[in-house]
C-alpha cells in the first residue's frame, strides 16, 4: 500500500480563498476591512518570516494588517500599553503577538492582557477554557488545521482511536481535545509515555506533535493509519548542501508503505496554519460586528 498523500498546502489554498471571499462580504456588511494587528519585539530572524508571511497573507486576503515591530529592549509596561491600545482599537478584530518574546519579557503575562474575543491564536487561558468546556472560542491555529484535514479524510471521526504524542498548550492538548469533542477515543503520550511504540500501533489517527525529526517509525503504526505530522525538525546538512532537508516527527518514507494517508513535511500542517489564522480572524471580525459568522467558515 502507498499512503495517500494529504496536500495541506492545497486545501490551505482553498481555505485563503473561501476566507477572502467572505472577506469581501464581511466589508460590504460591516462597512470596513477586518483587521489582524501583528506585535513583533526584537529582531529574531525566523519571527521576522513568519511576521512577514502573515502580513502578505492578510493583505492577500482582502483583510487589514496593522504591523508593531518595537525594539528587542522595550519594556513589559510598554509591551503592555500597546496591547491595550489594540483591545480598544475597533478596526482590530484580531491581536498576534509573535513568541518567543525577548528573555525580559513574560510571555504569559503578555498574553493574559489581550482581549480573549481578540486572541486569534487561541492562547489565552480563557480561551483554553472555553475549548475544555465547549464553548466557542478561538482554538490555536495549528491542532484546528490538523483537525480539518482530519475530517476531510475521515469524516465522522467518532469511535476512532486518536493518539497525540506531544501534551503543548498550543499543539498536543488543543488537538486531544478537538479529537475529544470529535467522539474520538483519545490518548495523549508524551516523553515519559511506557511502549510509545505499542501506544502508537493501536491507533487509527496519529498526531505527532514532537519535535524529533523522524522519531515514528514504520512499525509503529496500525496498517491504513491516518498520520498527521507537526513536527518540523531541520536535519543537518548532507554533504553538498547548504541547509540541512526539513523533515517531520514521522519517518515518511517508511510511513509511507503501511499509513493510508499521511502529511508531508514540508506541505502538509504548516502551510494550514496562516490560512486558519486568517480563517480566526475572520470569525472574530463577524463577532466583534456582532454579525453572524458564516457557516462554511
Ligand atoms: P514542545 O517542545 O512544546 O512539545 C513537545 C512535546 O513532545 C512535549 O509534550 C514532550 O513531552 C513530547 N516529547 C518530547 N520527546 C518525546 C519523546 N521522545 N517521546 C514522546 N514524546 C516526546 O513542542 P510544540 O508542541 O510546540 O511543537 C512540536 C513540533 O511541532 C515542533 O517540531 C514544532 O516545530 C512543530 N510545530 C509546527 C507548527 C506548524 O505550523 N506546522 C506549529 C507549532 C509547532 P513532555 O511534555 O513530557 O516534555
Amino acid at each position: 500500500m502507498t499512503a495517500e498523500r494529504i496536500d495541506g498546502k492545497a486545501f490551505a489554498a482553498l481555505l485563503r480563498e473561501r476566507v477572502g471571499a467572505l472577506a469581501t462580504q464581511f466589508e460590504h456588511k460591516a462597512g470596513r476591512k477586518a483587521g489582524l494587528a501583528v506585535v513583533l519585539v526584537g529582531e529574531d530572524p525566523a519571527s521576522q518570516v513568519y511576521v512577514r508571511s502573515k502580513h502578505k497573507a492578510t493583505v492577500a486576503a482582502g483583510m487589514e494588517s496593522f504591523e508593531h515591530r518595537l525594539p528587542a529592549d522595550t519594556s513589559e509596561a510598554d509591551l503592555l500599553a500597546l496591547v491595550e491600545q489594540l483591545n480598544a482599537d475597533e478596526a482590530v478584530d484580531g491581536i498576534l503577538v509573535q513568541l518567543p518574546l525577548p528573555g525580559h519579557l513574560d510571555d504569559q503575562a503578555v498574553i493574559a492582557a489581550i482581549s480573549p474575543d481578540k486572541d486569534v491564536d487561541g492562547f489565552h487561558v480563557t480561551n483554553a477554557g472555553r475549548l475544555a468546556v465547549g464553548q466557542s472560542g478561538f482554538v490555536p491555529c495549528t491542532p484546528l488545521g490538523c483537525m480539518m484535514l482530519l475530517t476531510d479524510r475521515l469524516g465522522d471521526l467518532s469511535g476512532l482511536e486518536a493518539v497525540v504524542i506531544g501534551r503543548s498548550n498550543i499543539v498536543g492538548k488543543p488537538m486531544a481535545q478537538l479529537l475529544l469533542d470529535a467522539n474520538a477515543t483519545v490518548t495523549i503520550a508524551h516523553s515519559r509515555t511506557k511502549d510509545l511504540p505499542g501506544v502508537v500501533k493501536r491507533a487509527d489517527i496519529v498526531v505527532a506533535a514532537v519535535g524529533r525529526a523522524e522519531m515514528v517509525k514504520a512499525e509503529w503504526l496500525k496498517d491504513g493509519a491516518t498520520v498527521i505530522d507537526v513536527g518540523i525538525n531541520r536535519l543537518p546538512p548532507a554533504e553538498g548542501e547548504e541547509k540541512g532537508r526539513l523533515v517531520g516527527d514521522v519517518d515518511y518514507a517508511g510511513a509511507e508503505g503501511v499509513a493510508s494517508a499521511i502529511t508531508p513535511v514540508p506541505g502538509g500542517v504548516g502551510p494550514m496554519t496562516i490560512a486558519v489564522l486568517l480563517r480566526n480572524t475572520l470569525v472574530a471580525a463577524y463577532r466583534n460586528a456582532g454579525l453572524a459568522v458564516p457557516e462554511i467558515l
